[in-house]
């Protein structure tokens, strides 16, 4: 092991796994709230966290109360964390966690390990890859995620391809096109296996405008080429075959909590979310954990992260001054129905106390016109009708649920809608 800056000095109070945008707001969050020593750990050479690659709006709004591009944004975050007096080390990647804020780290000089009162968790999401989306076809070249993309052309300056399709419509695809228009690159077409555009609308009039072919209900059957992409194959409503040439294919969206740490680790992980369980104050299966920004679900804006790190500072903050109650049991919160993706938090720690997450977070596999519940052995606790869209978040506050105090379970399903 070798000896570094983050070992040789004073203990560290509070080790931030991620320099995103939640990661720096808590960082931020703890150094206002007191607490001595907190330092951010990211593998890149920059903290910033995606924005840093995103050169196009919208980013700021909640933050700094203005429209900015995702990089002067990312150097904000980064330079309002500095003056607040967090330390933050890039080239710094955490290769293991271990109970009781153990953490192993990758440096350029080496690995070292270090301990921290208590570890902010906070890696983001990454968009599903090729491999796991099950594409045939070739493996030629010009086949990228949005982030990748992105990374080539804001960071390197570089043009992967001229006239690629875009598959997906969740709000990244729209970035896929702006990053597109920004490097001269011309996409041939915008691909939803949906019958409709999965980012809220006015978003669909965005492809049109920008004089991209938007194909709903089309999907994806395989991508040709040899050493390049030469075009992919694609199966419309009616079902009919059908050929598009284009040289890359950018693959948008679904995203995955970036939480290969906790599945190598010792933390439990939600197969919902596919992040870390936590409680309402986001404290992980170990309480020396604590996680926050879109680690904990896909997916959220730049904003509601921010936001999101900031409360997890603060809360961590109270727990390193003893204030967050110890939970004395939990109520686990399920989800029955297969509509259902995943609800977050997945616990609630008592007693529930006053602060705290304010909802639940919940999303649907599909479109659903229904009654969502919430249910235990007593029968139905709360009901809401809901007309829910795939990708669109369900808040539901804690607070109207009237949550029974003992340990048990509270599931969530979908009925049918009274009349
Ligand atoms: C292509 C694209 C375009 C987007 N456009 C917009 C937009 O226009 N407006 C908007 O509001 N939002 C946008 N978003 C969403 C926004 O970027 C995210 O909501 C936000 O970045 C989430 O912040 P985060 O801190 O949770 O995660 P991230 O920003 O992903 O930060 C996580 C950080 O953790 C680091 N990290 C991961 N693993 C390790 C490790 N083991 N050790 C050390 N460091 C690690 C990563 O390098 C990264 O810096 C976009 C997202 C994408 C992918």
């Amino acid at each position: 092991m070798t000896e570094h800056p983050l070992t040789s000095r004073a203990p560290i109070d509070v080790a931030v796994i991620g320099g995103g945008p939640a990661g720096l707001a808590a960082a931020t969050a703890l150094k206002e709230a007191g607490i001595g020593r907190v330092v951010v750990l990211e593998r890149e050479p920059q903290a910033g966290g995606i924005p840093r690659h995103c050169g196009h709006p919208p980013f700021g709004m909640r933050e700094f109360r203005r429209i900015l591009r995702g990089p002067v944004y990312a150097a904000r975050l980064v330079a309002r964390a500095e003056r607040a007096g967090v330390e933050i080390h890039t080239l710094t990647t955490v290769a293991g966690i271990r109970p009781g804020g153990n953490l192993l780290v990758a440096l350029p000089e080496g690995l070292i390990e270090l301990t921290a009162r208590r570890v902010i968790y906070a890696t983001g999401v990454r968009e599903r890859p090729r491999s796991a989306r099950l594409i045939a076809g070739a493996r030629a070249g010009g086949i990228l995620n949005t982030g990748a993309l992105q990374s080539m052309v804001y960071l390197k300056n570089r043009r992967p391809f001229r006239r690629p399709v875009i598959i997906g419509s969740e709000l990244v695809a729209f970035s896929a096109i702006m990053t597109s228009r920004h490097a001269g690159i011309r996409p041939v077409a915008m691909i939803e296996a949906a019958p409709r555009v999965t980012a809220r609308w006015p978003a669909a009039l965005y492809p049109r405008l920008a004089g991209v072919r938007l194909l709903t209900g089309t999907r994806l059957l395989e991508i040709r080429g040899d050493t390049r992409v030469t075009g992919v194959s694609v199966a419309g409503p009616d079902g009919q075959k059908r050929e598009i040439a284009c040289d890359g294919v950018v693959l948008s969206g679904q995203f995955t909590p970036e939480a290969s740490l906790a599945r190598l680790g010792h933390l439990a992980l939600d197969p919902g979310t596919g992040g870390p369980v936590v409680d309402q104050w986001g404290r992980c299966s170990d309480p020396a954990f604590f996680a926050t920004g879109n680690l904990l679900r896909p997916v959220e804006t730049a904003g509601w992260s921010w936001a999101e790190g900031r409360r997890c500072g603060q809360w961590v903050a109270e727990d390193i001054a003893g204030r967050l109650p110890a939970p004395a049991a939990f109520l686990d919160v399920e989800i029955g129905d297969p509509r259902l993706k995943y609800v977050m938090p997945q616990r609630i720690a008592l007693p529930q106390g006053a602060e705290g997450m304010a909802a639940l977070q919940l999303r649907v596999t599909e479109p659903v016109r229904g009654e969502l519940r919430a249910l235990n052995e007593s029968g139905i606790l709360w009901r809401r009708k809901i007309h829910a869209l795939p990708e669109r978040r369900l808040l539901v506050p804690l607070a109207e649920i009237g949550l029974p105090d003992t340990a048990g379970t509270i599931r969530f399903e979908i009925g049918e809608a009274r009349a």
